[in-house]
């Protein structure tokens, strides 16, 4: 089960040699891949390209037809471990993930990978989660494939370029002996585009066509002393120029030629598209990326090519670097080149632009301003008249549009404060009761450290649970306490995902919670699906990929692990919730005790009960829909309901009783009847104010009696009412 199929999309990745192909740049990847002869492939979701691993599980049957080996990792560090098949055979293969964070968790295969090197083209398709939307930390992937020689290709986002980088990343990869990262940010995932699509290769040694011996042992495919240090000078004296050859003949890199030939760009392939933007914004391009000033983009961002840097360099009075986030390693790189060649351009980068934070459209116009405000300042020094009087031109365009931006505080002041409206958790999602029931606790047993994981259950620690007090990695909740615990009062609670234990807090938290004899408090969120990317199936799924659930359970798993305290509460079952919380806070019994908190994410049950319940309604049959609401002539208006709910679906209307001013709550249309309102009111005895209503379709014979009694005896009771 994935958020979005994509059937009918599958169906393009057949296209054969000469046809268009038309769609987004991720499902671009996936033809290129198939297109680039890969004999596997695998990876572990996370926007902004989780749907790279959905449409692969969705193009599976067309993958076994070329025998292509898919495979759904349970973490980061299992699918980089899999381009290992690389190091031994000739076999392509490909993988993927959110980066930084999956790639902080490979780090150690893809050292291990990098060191001996690989005879199959393996690449890793990172997606680069930097800037505005972001939901990991702001990091650079770089970093990476400098430590570890890796190559870096950060391809132009338009689908030809993908496209050719995805197919010459695997030739780089076998010319140089190295794996290839292909990152790609969000705006290159979703750009859509078209290009002339290639007959899909099957790799000469795959499922279908198995090798018949394994490799001979060979030390020098093991990342192992003392060849690690042979390893080291071969990346250096061999791969390095290998790469660099490779991308200077098949021309990785491109150069856009400009008449402003005293100044020049060079942007990383990824910001090419905001960069013209920029530019044609000032009159310094055309809308076609015809651009006045030489660029050079880096489709390949690392490693840096000398020659070509030199020569876009020598003979221009000034260059600026575009590259965003920090450090400024090309900068820094370029400058570098340029003083050992005893080049004097001068380099323009950070200080024009912003030392980090992402290059939106606004942020590159205003630093194509500041970079045309200090060319001018030097221009009459350094420029020919015709230069200046073009750059002078861009800049009083660009004043223009400055002035226009200088509104926005005025404008913002005039509108007045908009409240923030943080992310939250799905209308009657199964996780918010337990953060209900938490809260509830704590008025009786005091404030507890509760740390956070990675999750839709990171929802809470916006408003109005505002509950989480670190959070240091995917499954590392359990662990980042393991030093909190003997130095606080109260036991400490940690809260995971059934997707983050098994990602990687089944051993780092609950082995070495256990090993270690800790003590404390452990919620484990049991929905069945990795439901922050997109509920795709994990190993204790009741289904997956492939029909049948994979048969791995989180309880059974803990006991077999030694857990001895582990209840197992419904989710929306609030009494029941902050009872079993008080008890393992209170209970005497020291070691770690786990609260198994079972509830299916609302999303993903709403989408199999609606396709469920079409099909009862076409077919005639009876369909229920609990709804809940609330009366308002019993609402007192104090609102405790949604403080300790925060459910989408309770709001707040206008009281119909003309004496009293404060909004009554109220439940809108998109209530799903998760049933939290009513047990959140019984929980806290809040107030009787919440109703269960039921709304049949297709009502039977018996259904419309009951209904005529109902209205009867309630017409006994309260004629007016009933009449009104
Ligand atoms: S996706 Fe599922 S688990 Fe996540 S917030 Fe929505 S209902 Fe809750
Ligand atoms: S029952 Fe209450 S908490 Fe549940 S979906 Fe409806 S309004 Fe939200």
């Amino acid at each position: 089960m994935a958020e979005r199929s994509f059937a009918k999309e599958v169906e393009q990745l057949k296209l054969g040699d000469g046809a268009t192909f038309r769609g987004e740049g991720i499902l671009a990847v996936t033809k290129a891949l198939l297109q680039s002869g890969v004999a596997y492939v695998g990876g572990y979701q996370g926007a902004p390209v989780s749907h790279l691993l959905d449409v692969l599980v969705d193009a599976e049957d067309m993958m076994a037809e070329l025998g292509v080996h898919l495979e759904t990792c349970t973490n980061e560090a299992s699918a980089a471990a899999m381009l290992g098949a690389s190091i031994n055979y000739p076999l392509r293969g490909a993988v993927t993930w959110k980066s930084i964070v999956g790639t902080n968790v490979a780090a150690d295969a893809l050292s291990n990978l990098s060191s001996p090197g690989v005879m199959g083209g393996a690449m890793i398709i990172i997606g680069e989660d930097y800037g505005e939307g972001a939901s990991v930390i702001q990091e650079r992937s770089y970093a990476y494939a400098m430590k570890s020689s890796m190559w870096l290709l950060d391809p132009r986002p338009d689908l030809p370029t993908i496209v050719r980088m995805v197919e010459k990343g695997f030739e780089l990869s076998e010319a140089s002996h190295a794996p290839v990262m292909l990152e790609l940010r969000v705006r290159a995932c979703h750009v859509t585009g078209a290009f002339a699509a290639k007959t899909n290769r099957a790799s000469a040694a795959s499922g279908i066509n198995r090798i018949g011996e394994p490799a001979k042992f060979n030390y020098a495919r093991l990342a192992h002393p003392p060849l690690t240090f042979a390893h080291e000078k071969l990346k250096v004296d061999e791969r390095l120029p290998a790469a660099q050859k490779f991308a200077r003949e098949h021309k990785l890199n491109e150069f856009l030629d400009g008449d402003l030939k005293e100044i020049g760009i060079i942007v990383l392939g990824g910001l090419t598209n905001a960069l013209l933007r920029a530019l044609s914004r000032v009159g310094l391009a055309d809308h076609f990326g015809h651009s006045r000033i030489p660029i050079y983009i880096l489709n390949l961002a690392y490693p840096l090519i000398p020659d070509e840097v030199k020569s876009f360099c020598v003979g221009k009075r000034d260059v600026l670097i575009v590259e965003e986030g920090f450090p400024d390693y090309i900068e820094q790189a370029v400058n570098t080149e340029l003083r050992r060649a005893d080049i004097q351009t001068r380099i323009h980068g950070k200080g024009v632009f912003p030392k980090a934070g992402e290059y939106t459209g606004e942020v590159m116009l205003r630093a194509i301003g500041g970079y045309l405000d200090n060319l001018l300042s030097w221009g009459d020094f350094l420029f020919v008249q015709s230069t200046i009087d073009t750059l002078s031109e861009a800049m009083a365009i660009y004043q223009q549009a400055e002035e226009l931006l200088g509104q926005r505080p005025k404008a913002a002041a005039a509108v007045g404060d908009i409240p923030p409206r943080p992310p939250n958790f799905c209308t009657g999602c199964p996780e918010r009761p337990v953060f209900a029931a938490l809260k509830l606790t704590q008025r009786e047993i005091g404030p507890t450290h509760i740390s956070a994981d990675i999750g839709c259950h990171s929802f809470a620690t916006f408003a109005p649970f505002s509950m989480g007090n670190s959070i240091l990695g995917y499954g590392m909740s359990l662990a980042s306490a393991a030093a909190v615990a003997p130095n606080l009062k109260a036991r400490p609670i940690s809260v995971m995902g059934d997707g983050g234990f098994w990602h990687n807090g089944l051993i780092t938290g609950v082995a070495s919670n256990l090993f270690n004899k800790n003590d404390g408090v452990l919620i484990v969120m049991q929905n069945g699906y990795t439901s922050a990317t997109g509920q795709q199936y994990m190993p204790s799924s009741k289904a997956s990929r492939q029909g049948a659930a994979p048969g791995m359970d989180v309880e059974q798993t803990l006991r077999s692990f030694g857990v001895k305290w582990l209840k197992k509460v419904r989710t929306y079952s609030v009494a029941t919730m902050v009872k079993t919380l008080k008890e393992a806070m209170r209970t005497p019994v020291e070691g770690l005790k786990v609260i198994i908190a079972d509830g299916e994410c609302q999303l993903a049950r709403q989408r199999r009960v609606r396709a469920e319940d079409a099909i009862k309604l076409k077919a005639g049959e009876r369909v229920v829909r609990t709804k809940f609401g609330v009366d308002d002539e019993i609402c007192t208006g104090d609102h405790s309901c949604i403080r300790l709910s925060g459910c989408p679906s309770l709001t707040v209307k206008p009281s119909p009783d003309p004496l009293r001013t404060d909004p009554v709550a109220a439940v809108i249309e998109s209530c799903v009847g998760c049933g939290l309102c009513g047990e959140v009111a019984h929980a806290a005895v809040l107030c009787p104010s919440f109703y269960r209503a039921e709304v049949i379709q297709n009502a039977s014979a018996w259904d419309r009696l009951l209904h005529r009694v109902r209205q009867t005896v309630i017409g006994w009771l309260a004629p007016k009412a009933v009449a009104a």
